[in-house]
């Protein structure tokens, strides 16, 4: 098994893309550490699914936008998983709005969870490993809208921007370390963030017109190239960006 002997921290793995990724490193061998907003019926789910993997598996409840609480539970699962060598920073959150009436309140939140979180994140666990002394693999699910406008969602682009310069940034910085950080930017996949347009049959059928591998993605599609990303296989590969879209990103016009 690939990541036989790690164990990895997965941000809001509590459904969707997040739950998909703790699942398939834990196929492959990692324990996890399971970070949730709230250690609901829901969580103890994932969690009964891992352990039946054969994989070890605690939950951490945790706002990824509040520094005090991610450094805790970077420490806790560190103390708890003394083999903890990948981070994914998976947790994210978009707000439906026109640029001209986008509130305080829901710029602070999208940029909170989807940017200061993984930053925060990054910072606490390569400073974890340079204290265990070692090396490390750190994956952050950023978007194809870290490139590409995404009209209504300013602040989900900025966010995803932001996040592929603080993956370079990182990747460079932490690369002494020999810590690796990547990006993997899904296109659109089936989970309940999109709840809305999987409702709407028009909006859903024109954009499957427009993905060239002509349907949506799976979690499970996102997971299993976070797991290569993950394991020793990537051991060359820093700084990048992986897009999983089934060609969506360059064939895409806003209708
Ligand atoms: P999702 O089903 O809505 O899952 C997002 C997860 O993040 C939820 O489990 C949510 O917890 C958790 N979360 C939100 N705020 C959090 C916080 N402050 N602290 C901790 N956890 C928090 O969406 P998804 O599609 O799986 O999205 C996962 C990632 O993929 C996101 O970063 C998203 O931007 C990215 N992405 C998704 C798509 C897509 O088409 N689905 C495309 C590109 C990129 P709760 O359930 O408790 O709210």
């Amino acid at each position: 098994m690939k990541l036989a002997n790690t164990a990895a921290l997965v941000t809001g793995a509590g459904q969707g893309i997040g739950q998909a990724i703790a699942l398939q490193l834990a196929a492959e061998g990692a324990d996890i550490a399971l970070n949730v907003r709230a250690d609901d019926e829901r969580a103890r789910a994932v969690r009964d699914e891992i352990v039946a993997l054969g994989r070890r598996c605690t939950i951490y409840p945790a706002d990824v936008s509040r520094v005090a609480g991610t450094r805790a539970m970077v420490q806790q699962a560190g103390a708890d998983f003394p083999q903890l060598c990948i981070l994914v920073n998976n947790a994210g959150v978009e707000r439906h709005a026109p640029l001209l009436e986008v509130s305080e309140d829901d710029y602070d939140l999208v940029l909170d969870v989807n940017l200061k979180g993984p930053f925060f994140l990054i910072q606490h666990f390569a400073r974890w490993l340079r204290a265990a002394g070692r090396p490390g693999r750190i994956v952050n699910i950023s978007s194809v809208h870290e490139e590409l406008p995404f009209p209504n969602f300013a602040p989900y682009c900025a966010s995803k921007g932001g996040l592929k310069m603080l993956m370079r940034d990182a990747a460079v910085e932490l690369a002494p370390f020999g810590i690796t950080v990547n990006n993997v930017a899904p296109g659109a996949i089936r989970t309940p963030i999109n709840d809305a347009l999987l409702a709407n049959e028009a909006q859903l059928k024109a954009l499957t017109a427009q993905i060239p591998l002509g349907r949506l993605g799976t979690p499970p599609d996102v997971a299993k190239l976070v797991a290569f990303l993950a394991s020793e296989d990537a051991r060359y590969i820093t700084g990048t960006t992986s897009v999983v879209d089934g060609g969506l990103l360059w064939n895409y016009t806003e209708q």
